[in-house]
């Protein structure tokens, strides 16, 4: 990565803030190769160090963001330098949609139910008058469907690929397909934010955003996730007990 990092459970996490950030993408977009751009939340942070193979896969990204304000913690409670800010995929993506038509952003989304995508794309159209969405797929696919979905991708003439299959197949999906996507120029891990855009899954209000209590939030209407939040509390202690390398 060209930007300064920070290291957390050897995860390395871009220093930057979200204006940054959609500069960088920004630039990525208009370079003459493939970028991949991933955003970790602590959960994420933690399927990495428990999986080799998901840590190597995002050591090779060119952009890591702090999705989640855990991993903002994460920096803080550990020496060193500390991440200045939450830059979830979801507002990144946004932000860059605001300048997708100046700049001429074409995106494909990948991923998600069957219908989501497409129900995305109208919001997006709606909220971004202009906007150039070329392409959708859905993210429930057999291998067989794979050289179809990459000749879709490639013909639509997508620059940007925003994939939406959970980590770790999103970041593994991106790195074991960069070499047959020559148009893309940059490719993002984005989770569940086909949902988030598509208007199935609602953002928290704002006000929980700011004070950093989305998780809470999305606790108290979907009480199912509790189980995955106890991943919290265990990564925050790992980052505290940590001993190793954190810088580069
Ligand atoms: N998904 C998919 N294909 C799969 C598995 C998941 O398209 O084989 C989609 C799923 O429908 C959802 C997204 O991937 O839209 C994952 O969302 P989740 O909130 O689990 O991701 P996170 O942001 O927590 O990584």
């Amino acid at each position: 990565m060209n930007t300064k990092i920070i290291k957390i459970l050897e995860v390395p996490i871009s220093n930057v803030t979200m204006k940054e950030a959609v500069d960088i993408v920004d630039g990525f977009v208009k370079s003459d190769k493939m970028h991949k751009v991933y955003t970790p939340n602590p959960e994420i942070v933690m399927l990495a160090r428990n999986n080799p193979k998901f840590m190597e896969v995002i050591k090779k990204a060119d952009l890591v963001v702090p999705d989640g304000i855990g991993v903002v913690i994460g920096s803080r409670l550990q020496k060193g330098d500390k991440l200045p800010e939450r830059v979830p995929g979801y507002d990144l993506v946004q932000n860059t949609m605001k300048q997708a038509v100046k700049e001429g952003y074409k995106y494909y989304f990948f991923g998600s139910k069957p219908g989501v995508a497409e129900q995305a794309a109208e919001k997006m159209r709606e909220t971004y008058p202009g906007i150039q969405i070329v392409g959708t797929r859905d993210g429930y696919f057999k291998l067989e469907d794979e050289p179809a979905i990459i000749k879709d991708i490639n013909e639509s003439g997508a620059n940007i690929l925003l994939v939406a299959l959970g980590a770790p197949k999103q970041e593994t999906w991106i790195e074991e397909h960069q070499h047959l996507l020559p148009n893309v120029r940059v490719a993002i891990g984005v989770g569940g934010s086909l949902d988030g855009m598509a208007g199935i899954v609602k953002r928290a209000p704002l006000i929980y955003q700011k004070l950093g209590l989305e998780w809470f939030y999305r606790l108290m209407k979907q009480p199912s996730r509790f189980v995955r939040m106890l991943v919290l509390p265990q990564f925050l202690i790992e980052v505290l007990l940590y001993k190793g390398d954190r810088k580069k």
